[in-house]
């Protein structure tokens, strides 16, 4: 029997969607298959006014299929709901900034596919900044990053170092030198480079490599992502003369860059099927023959020659049988660990922080310290997002989002993580006395997935599994659990993109 499709692709994640829409641009007969009712996968967002139609439970299974749970909120979901206090509002699954302001692998996917058709995606860019130790450190764009605070410059100048010192030996980095350097942690790198842990300075670069990694200890977190992303995307961005920003948000919520790529694969001729769950995917031999899936129309096989598996890889031995690949796979798989989060949402009734830090997205190295009983120091990024992308509030109100790392066994230790619940508005009252009282409501989602593999010294970049499964032909990977680079929903995007060059042989830019 002749297959049904070229390819099925199993979740409508950024990394399903990026490899998706290249292999329908190809011709290929694509049919992409989400469990949810929306594409997104953990880039989802919803409007205050769906949470007060659909209730509570539907909010909580809604982030419980995506890696999420509701672990706090005053007052509580129930009244919030009753009393309509989220209209108006747009919320992500949690806090969601564009790296690089859309302008890093998500713009080359946009080229790649010609623009994204009828939709347009627009990405506010935002300024940052770093709050250590009770001082306020206010940064350039990318673009510019060696124009340093003068507070900065002088602590620099005091150690006899430059910004170049600790990135400027990497601008020449091989593919070779790269793959060696997701070997070496930040911590190390500082250290070698004359940095002692108890400096401002270490502070202030550990303050990027958590944004950038979502890992908190900078012993776990890798050079070589860092220094990729540097190198691939942000220098010849800066290069072409574009102001390069660190981040941004999208305007309507970050589900709009995912409904505007499934928007542009229907225009190539791919099928979108929503409300349709994987339950196997089924092997001939060593040769994939399909899907089995569940849907609106009960159980069916959809016949493809290849599967793109967008779903976090841990949970692969669920849809096929481990004994089909080699062993070392399986036991790598296995070993794989992810990042989880706190990301509370504040509705503000008035901006309670000056204009300067309105503008940016802030970072402080630590709002629960390690002895709490943490990994390490628990960092925080946080943005007035309704200054950045007013949308997202209603008019005359503001929302605060923020997220603060937690590693996979902390984010489920609902003990520990109420210590961060009640450490964030506490730490913000300190930092702009009044903050609380312009609280309306706080919503605190944790995830136990930020990002599915930690860009750690043992998984970073090379080190994670292949786009091509090993042993079963036909099986592929799309996604932050497969190789890829960048940050989270860009790394999900060049996972896509690597992917579908895997499956095309089509040189997409990427090596
Ligand atoms: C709270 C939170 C905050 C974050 N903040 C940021 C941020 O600020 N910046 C950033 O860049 N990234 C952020 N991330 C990370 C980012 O969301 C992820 O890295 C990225 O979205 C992962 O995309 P993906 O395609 O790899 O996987 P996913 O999004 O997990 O996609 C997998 C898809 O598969 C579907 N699926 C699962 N099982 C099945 C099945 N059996 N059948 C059919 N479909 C199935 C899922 O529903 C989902 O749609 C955040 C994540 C979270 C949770």
């Amino acid at each position: 029997m002749a297959d049904e499709w070229d390819a099925v692709v199993v979740g409508a994640g950024v990394g399903g969607l990026s490899t998706a829409v290249l292999l329908a641009q190809e011709g290929m007969k694509t049919l992409v298959i989400e469990k949810d009712d929306r594409v997104g996968g953990r880039a989802l967002s919803m409007r205050g006014e769906e949470v007060t139609a659909k209730g509570a439970e539907w909010y909580r299974r809604l982030l419980g299929g995506q890696y999420s749970y509701l672990v706090a909120s005053e007052p509580s979901l129930e009244e919030m709901i009753a009393k309509r206090l989220l209209d108006g509002y747009t919320i992500d699954l949690g806090y969601h900034a564009v790296s690089v302001a859309g302008e890093g692998y998500f713009a080359m996917l946009r080229d790649l596919i010609g623009g994204y058709g009828e939709r347009d995606v627009v990405f506010n860019p935002c300024l940052t900044g770093s709050w250590i130790d009770g001082q306020f450190y206010q940064e350039s764009p990318l673009s510019n990053i060696q124009r340093l605070d003068d507070k900065l410059y002088r602590e620099f100048k005091r150690i006899g170092k430059s910004f170049f010192d600790f990135f400027g030996p990497f601008l020449n980095a091989t593919p070779e030198q790269l793959e060696g350097l997701d070997r070496v942690s930040l911590h190390d790198h500082l250290v070698n480079t004359g940095l002692s842990e108890s400096s401002v300075v270490y502070d202030y670069l550990r303050c990027f490599g958590t944004l950038f990694t979502t890992i908190n200890d900078p012993k776990d977190i890798s050079m070589g992502d860092m220094t990729r992303y540097s190198l691939q995307v942000i220098l010849p961005a800066a290069l072409k003369g574009g102001t390069v920003y660190v981040g941004g948000f999208t305007e309507n919520g970050i589900i709009t860059w995912s409904e505007a790529v499934a928007d542009r694969f229907r225009s190539f001729g791919g099928e979108l099927r929503l409300d349709t769950a994987a339950t196997a995917i089924e092997l001939e031999g060593n040769e994939v023959k399909g899907v089995r899936v569940r849907g609106e129309a009960g159980e069916e096989l959809i016949s493809a020659p290849r599967v793109v598996f967008n779903v976090p890889i841990q949970e692969l031995f669920k849809y096929v049988d481990e004994k089909a690949f080699p062993g070392d796979f399986v036991a790598n798989i296995r070993s794989l660990y992810g990042y989880g989060s706190l990301s509370p949402y504040f509705g503000l009734s008035e901006l309670p922080v000056p204009e300067d830090h309105a503008k940016r997205l802030m970072k402080t190295p630590c709002v629960v310290p390690r002895e709490e009983g943490f990994d390490w120091d628990v960092y925080m990024a946080w943005n007035i997002q309704s200054y950045i992308e007013p949308g997202c509030a209603p008019a005359g109100k503001h929302l605060f989002t923020a997220y603060l790392p937690l590693t996979e066994a902390e984010s489920h230790n609902r003990e520990l993580v109420m210590k961060v619940v009640r450490a964030v508005p506490d730490f913000l009252e300190g930092v702009y006395p009044g903050f609380k009282d312009c609280i309306d409501w706080e919503l605190y989602p944790v995830c136990v997935k930020l990002e599915g593999v930690a860009k750690s010294v043992t998984q970073a970049g090379s080190l994670k599994p292949d786009v091509k499964a090993p042993g079963v032909e036909g099986l592929f990977f799309a996604g932050d659990t497969a190789r890829g680079y960048g940050v989270a929903m860009d790394c999900a995007c060049s996972s896509g993109i690597l992917c579908a060059s895997a499956i095309t042989s089509h040189d997409y830019g990427i090596k």
